[in-house]
C-alpha cells in the first residue's frame, strides 16, 4: 500500500511537471517554426531582386537580338531604354519595332526579318 501511495504521489506530482514540459516543448516547436518561416521569408526576399535582375537581363538580351534581326540601326538605344525603364521600355519597343515574321537566314542561319532586302547579320539577300 505504501508503495502504491508513493507511486500515485509521484505520478500526481509529476503530472504538472510533464504538462509544463510539454508546454515548453510546444513553445520550442513554435519558435522553431517561426524561425523557419522567418528564414524562408528572408530567402524569398533575397530571391526577389535576383529574379528581377535575371528577368531584366533576359529582356535586354532579347531586345538586342530581336532589334538586330529586324535590321534596326538604333538597337543600342532600345537596349538602353529597356535597361533604364524595364518592362515599360520593352512594351514601347514591341509597339514600335518593324512588324513581321522572323526567319532563319539562308546564308548565315541567324534570325532575320522576312521582309528585309539584306540580312542584317551577313548582308546577303
Ligand atoms: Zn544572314
Amino acid at each position: 500500500m505504501t508503495l502504491l501511495r508513493t507511486l500515485t504521489g509521484l505520478a500526481l506530482g509529476a503530472l504538472p511537471l510533464l504538462l509544463a514540459q510539454s508546454a515548453f516543448a510546444q513553445d520550442d516547436f513554435e519558435d522553431a517554426a517561426a524561425l523557419g518561416v522567418c528564414a524562408a521569408m528572408s530567402g524569398a526576399l533575397i530571391m526577389i531582386p535576383i529574379v528581377i535582375i535575371a528577368v531584366n537581363i533576359a529582356m535586354i538580351v532579347w531586345v538586342a537580338k530581336d532589334s538586330k534581326a529586324r535590321g534596326m540601326e538604333n538597337s543600342i538605344v532600345w537596349v538602353l531604354l529597356v535597361f533604364f525603364t524595364s518592362v515599360l521600355g520593352l512594351v514601347i519597343y514591341i509597339l514600335s519595332r518593324p512588324k513581321g515574321d522572323k526567319v532563319a537566314c539562308a546564308s548565315c542561319s541567324n534570325m532575320r526579318l522576312q521582309s528585309l532586302v539584306k540580312c542584317p547579320h551577313c548582308g546577303n539577300a
